[in-house]
């Protein structure tokens, strides 16, 4: 009798040690897996904001440039750019409008750690010239209020409120930022490019609701015919995209 239960032991023997394994490797795979996981959500998320589009062109060069062209050319060389490390998200993709708040409200949605808005300088005086770096400052004493003419007048003032407290939490840090990327760009590597930049705080309609670090990039005056022309020369922009890549990594690592 007791023989006959030898087989059955044996094979449950079996049964055990292969259901120890489908397990070891089960945890394995899971483990693998979140690993993984955990990694993607380590990558940061910058959300990148092509001024204007569609209807509304922006400043316009003495040569016929759009402001609203050069903005989506170099918002697609800096994503290029930045993909190498984080998760780029644009605003807008191709030549169409978007409306000022949507722009933020979708950095927002995506819960992005950085929200940087390009555009380029305009000015009546052709001598105006290099990159501006804007963070958001709401006692600034520069009246200067970018593509005010698509916010509707209905919006209710307590909206306004609220609206405009929220970037007020990240100030310091966008401040930061923008001293990391000034000093990236003055920075020579090797390379004959000088750039110009200064940092200013302004009442900007497109940082004031970003519930993250922003910064508005003008990345040289459009109405100045010299740089009119290094606007469109695509490796001036990646150089710059390199320098601009370099003050968020520089941000990342230090100021969190
Ligand atoms: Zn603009």
């Amino acid at each position: 009798m007791m023989k006959s239960y030898k087989p059955i032991l044996f094979k449950l023997h079996i049964v055990i040690i292969l259901l120890l394994f489908m397990m070891l490797a089960h945890f394995t795979i899971t483990e693998a897996k979140s690993n993984k996981s955990h990694f993607q959500i380590q990558k940061k998320t910058i959300v990148i904001d092509p001024g204007h589009g569609g209807y509304d062109k922006g400043a316009e060069g003495p040569d016929g440039t759009f402001e609203k062209n050069v903005t989506m050319e170099f918002a697609r060389v800096l994503a290029l750019e930045l993909e190498k490390t984080y998760n780029v998200i644009l605003t807008r993709t191709d030549d169409y409008w978007i409306d000022i708040l949507e722009r933020t409200a979708m950095a927002n949605h995506m819960n992005a750690d950085m929200f940087i808005s390009i555009h380029t300088g305009g000015s009546f005086l052709h001598q105006a010239s290099g990159i501006s770096l804007y963070y958001y400052e709401k006692t600034s004493t520069f009246a200067l209020m970018l593509e005010t003419e698509s916010i509707e007048e209905s919006k209710s003032s307590n909206f306004k409120e609220l609206w405009s407290n929220i970037q007020g939490r990240h100030q310091k840090n966008s401040k930061v930022l923008a001293e990391r990327i000034l000093n990236s760009l003055k920075e020579k590597i090797g390379e004959n490019v000088e750039y110009s930049a200064e940092i200013q705080g302004a009442p900007l309609m497109v940082l004031e609701g970003a519930d993250t670090p922003a910064v508005l990039i003008e990345i040289g005056y459009i109405t100045n015919p010299k740089e009119e022309k290094s606007l469109n020369d695509i490796v001036l922009l990646s150089f710059l995209a390199q320098k601009i890549k370099k003050g968020i990594d520089d941000f990342f690592e230090k100021a969190q």
